[in-house]
């Protein structure tokens, strides 16, 4: 009997937005519970790999992303002292995908495009000003304890996904542990509709420096001329509001490209950097997806295209076991694979892309970009090495596992 009850998914973020679809269309009830009022507006991620964009693309998502998203199809390394290092062209991935591009789409515009899309389901409710404070796992289903508006309630689950992003409660419930490190640097993002491109920029750039590395996005905003956001790190012994004094900020964009001219800035804010995954995934019937389950920097754009790899991944096995076609060991193999991928690939790449842009060591500084140089020159070396960075690699590894 259980089995006929919803999954309950803490989280109305990309990850949880698309469990509930994915489980939504494949015939399972799902209930949303979002602790906030509205869909989160903050400025986060927003560079969408090939894969993610086909794996979102049967909901009629995709389609709609690419009405106001950017089609990024060259990126740049670059050098601080030395421009331009290398170009890698992504449309030499058009025999692997259909999307031979990164899309740029602010994350804040594709969870309204979930969302409306979800609430087409019939089997699928949504419900914000509930937060889920906890749960109680029983044989064949899971009491899960929520709070809305100071009145609390309860629900009966047949599963739980917590999909409750980095400070997730349901993972700290679980008491799993939160292996990793925090980066002790901070890092500044900021905003402004200067137009990188007359510096030879691509709309997605990552700037090698030891102690002033960037990361360059172009984003569509509200539509021409779009807002380029930077990411930079910032000096671990500063308080924030020294790091956003305007004077500091202006100085390191104007460094950038050499310029004495100030900047509009649109938005700017700093924030802390982790690389973690949890221990575990899943306990009983109560399991953990996205950010809830892992976090690394932002260095190759991995952290939310993860949440949507997990999301679809869960959702296919999650689906046959709800519908009794399959045990509760397809959940184990869930719990493999996006590990696999999120340990050996994400976790291993954010940190090597990070490494390699603050090198301090000139001669392996040279080294590095030089191999780059020559991977770029080289058509083969290049789909290689873009296989790997957009995802592709990690993914196709990682669905071996059996
Ligand atoms: C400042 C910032 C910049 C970032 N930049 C990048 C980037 O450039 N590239 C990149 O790939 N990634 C970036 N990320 C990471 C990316 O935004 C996340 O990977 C992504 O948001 C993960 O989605 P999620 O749905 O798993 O979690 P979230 O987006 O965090 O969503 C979790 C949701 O759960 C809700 N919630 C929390 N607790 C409860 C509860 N108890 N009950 C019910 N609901 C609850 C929250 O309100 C939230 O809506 C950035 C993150 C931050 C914070």
């Amino acid at each position: 009997m259980s089995e006929r009850l919803p999954v309950v998914i803490a989280g109305a973020g990309p990850t949880g937005l698309m469990c509930a679809l994915a489980l939504a269309r494949r015939g399972v009830p799902v209930v949303v519970c979002e602790a906030e009022p509205n869909l989160t507006h903050d400025l986060r991620a927003g560079s969408f790999h090939p894969p993610t964009q086909e794996m979102m693309a049967p909901y009629g998502i995709t389609e709609r992303m690419h009405q106001h998203g950017l089609q990024v199809r060259r990126w740049q390394i670059r050098s601080r002292r030395g421009g331009l290092v290398a170009e890698f062209d992504l449309g030499l991935l058009a025999g692997a995908t259909p999307y031979p591009y990164r899309l740029h789409l602010e994350q804040h515009r594709l969870t309204p495009i979930q969302l409306d899309v979800l609430r087409k389901e019939a089997s699928a409710e949504v419900h914000f000003r509930h937060r889920i404070t906890g749960y109680e796992q029983k044989d064949a289903s899971v009491l899960v304890h929520f709070e809305s508006e100071g009145i609390p309630g309860k629900l009966e689950a047949s599963w739980l996904i917590g999909a409750d992003g980095g400070r997730s409660t349901i993972r700290k419930l679980l008491a799993v542990e939160f292996e990793g490190f925090t980066w002790p640097e901070q890092f500044l993002v900021v905003s402004t509709p200067y137009d990188l491109a007359q510096h030879g920029f691509t709309m997605n750039a990552y700037v090698a420096d030891p102690t002033e590395w960037a990361a360059v996005f172009k984003m569509p905003d509200a539509g021409p001329p779009g807002l380029w956001r930077l990411a930079f790190p910032c000096d671990p012994g500063l308080p924030d509001d020294t790091l956003l004094d305007l004077p500091a900020v202006q100085q390191r964009l104007k460094g950038l490209v050499e310029s004495t001219k100030d900047f509009e800035i649109r938005y700017q804010s700093i924030y802390r950097v982790h690389q973690r995954v949890a221990t575990e995934w899943r306990r009983g019937r109560v399991l953990l997806a996205g950010d809830a389950a892992h976090l690394n920097n932002p260095l190759g754009g991995f952290g939310l295209n993860s949440g949507i790899h997990d999301a679809v991944n869960l959702a296919d096995k999650l689906a046959k076991v709800w519908r009794g076609e399959a045990d509760a060991s397809a959940l184990e193999l869930y719990v493999r694979q996006r590990r696999a991928a999120t340990v050996d690939h994400v976790q291993a790449m954010s940190i090597r892309n990070k490494r390699l842009l603050e090198e301090r060591d000139p001669e392996v500084h040279r080294a590095r970009m030089q191999e780059l140089v020559v991977t770029a020159n080289d058509p083969q070396r290049a789909r290689e090495y873009l296989l790997e960075s957009s995802m592709i690699a990690g993914l196709r590894k990682s669905m071996e596992i059996r």
